[in-house]
């Protein structure tokens, strides 16, 4: 399953013709500020799964100064997709400005909207915070971007890159969400980077220098695992290993290779001066 369910490009739109091409920085959430849920309210020509707009008031027009680069909001059956509507190395015109600039164009960030229902509906606020998620994971493994710089229009607005509105705080606030608590979901989702892929690990019977070192971080509080004190490459190394490599920020795949090894010379050396 992908975290972008279709495609519907603004083509008709000011914005799309406009077409000033950027590399994204970071990633700006809005929410719409309106009672309507529907993807259709905004996006146009129907493709058969989000319904058809019969009001003829789509964002897909000439004239209209607002244009991102997705939307999360219920198709027709009511399930929640993510459409984009603007290719992502164009600038959007979504976060307005601030006294420093603007995140629409320097440093350019992606922008998506969702869209608010009566903001009363907990279920449905859950399920577009969760499909944000998805997106936000999806758009930072691809454009390499920090989850740091995965903000809300009301922190665009206070760090002087857009206007000064509040959303999407107005909404997910009601139902316990927050820009913090959302950044921490991305980056659990966000695989960590491996450190060492070949190196010592469990059952190695010729460990000893390793445990030593491990020993050594551990006299000196950086490593909380005790071992055993043979050559083998037990239980207890493999914990203190991924303990280390969890503190690092690395994923624990119970591996100490050369990498490995030189952060703990590196750690410990910092202990000792
Ligand atoms: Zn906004």
């Amino acid at each position: 399953m992908s975290a972008i369910d279709g495609k519907i490009l603004f083509t008709k739109s000011d914005c799309y013709k406009s077409a000033r091409k950027m590399t994204p920085k970071g990633i700006v959430i809005h929410s719409t500020g309106a009672n309507n849920p529907n993807l259709k309210r905004y996006i146009a020509p129907d493709d058969g799964v989000i319904g058809k707009n019969d009001y003829n008031n789509d964002f897909n027009r000439s004239g209209i100064d607002v244009c991102v680069h997705g939307w999360i909001g219920k198709d027709k059956n009511g399930k929640v997709k993510c459409y984009q509507t603007l290719p992502f190395n164009y600038c959007c015109w979504g976060v307005g400005s601030g006294s420093k600039g603007s995140y629409n164009y320097n440093p350019a960030y992606i922008q998506f909207e969702m869209c608010e229902d009566g903001l009363k509906d907990k279920a449905y606020c859950t399920a577009v915070y969760n499909k944000a998620v998805e997106v936000c994971v999806y758009l930072c493994k691809l454009y390499n971007i920090s989850v740091n710089n995965i903000v809300s229009h009301h922190e665009a607005g206070q760090r002087g890159y857009g206007s000064s509105h509040i959303d999407p705080d107005n909404w997910w606030g009601k139902h316990g969400y927050t820009m913090d608590k959302f950044r921490a979901a991305v980056k659990a989702k966000l695989a960590p980077p491996t450190l060492d892929k070949t190196g010592r690990k469990k059952s190695n019977a010729d460990s000893l220098a390793l445990k030593e070192l491990l020993l050594i971080a551990k006299n000196l509080g950086i490593n909380k695992y005790g071992m055993d004190e043979n050559k083998h490459f037990g239980d207890g190394t493999l914990n203190a290993v991924n303990y280390l490599l969890g503190v690092w920020g690395y994923q624990q795949n119970g591996i100490a290779g050369e990498n490995f090894i030189k952060r703990l010379h590196t750690e410990i050396d910092k202990k000792i001066k």
